[in-house]
């Protein structure tokens, strides 16, 4: 008797993990690209919008999709699916120029994700507010502070008011963070969770594979200013 009523419990146990394994989901490999500023002052991390042009037109000819990284957070645990060739389009820091990348990006059909700080002498909340119709808007820290390091609290405050000051101009809930330099620690984890944020994004220069991924540091691939359309397609290709 014992051992019949294991054989059932061990039953439903076995199914749900050969579905797990046999998940169409399972290790979709997805370019989650980092742009900052698009203009001509030949910074080290800018592109000008010629650069950005030719990249996004790479991508149309080279059959990907642009999605935001809630769709992309989303399909990776089974709600909603990928397009064959899934590719992030990320914006940092709130630089009046989000607004030119998110011009060129619409030209292409595709939609960005800006990560900002509560800058508004940079984008005004209008301009917030049309980033977020256009894709999606979410949290990169009050003030931009490196968090590793810092105090639980400053962490969670510097957490909780960006969230609060761009769902108030949006309208829609923020989910996800880029830290600002790349830089977390145990801590700053924790103040992100314990503020609502879901999954945290770094620079560590590859592509993220949504069957293993680290919530709260997940790989993202910088573009800069030296980059030819080569080095482009490599990037999104193989790194
Ligand atoms: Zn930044």
């Amino acid at each position: 008797m014992f051992l019949l009523v294991c054989a059932v419990l061990a039953l439903p146990l076995q199914v749900a993990s050969q579905e797990a394994i046999t998940s169409p989901m399972a290790g979709v490999r997805v370019p989650v690209l980092t742009y900052h500023n698009v203009d001509y002052s030949g910074s080290e991390y800018s592109v000008t919008p010629e650069q950005l042009e030719a990249q996004c037109q790479w991508l149309v000819e080279n059959g990907y999709t642009a999605i935001t990284v809630g769709q992309f957070w989303d399909a990776a645990h089974g709600y909603g699916t990928l397009p064959a060739k899934p590719i992030v389009l990320t914006n940092d820091d709130g630089w009046a120029s989000a607004m030119t990348f998110a011009d060129i990006l619409g030209r292409y059909g595709m939609v960005g994700t800006y990560f900002v700080n509560n800058n508004e002498w940079q984008l005004t909340p209008d301009q917030l507010l049309s980033l977020a119709q256009r894709g999606s808007v979410e949290a990169h820290t009050a003030s931009h502070l490196n968090l590793a390091g810092l105090a639980y609290e400053t962490q969670y405050a510097e957490i909780t008011n960006n969230k609060a000051y761009i769902e108030q101009i949006t309208g829609q809930p923020v989910r996800f963070l880029a830290w600002p330099f790349g830089a977390s620690d145990e801590n700053a984890v924790r103040a992100a969770s314990a503020a609502g944020i879901v999954a945290a994004f770094g620079l560590s220069g590859t592509a993220a594979n949504s069957a293993a991924l680290d919530p709260y540091y997940i790989p993202r691939l910088m573009m800069m200013v030296t980059d030819d359309l080569s080095t482009f397609a490599a990037k999104v290709t193989s790194w």
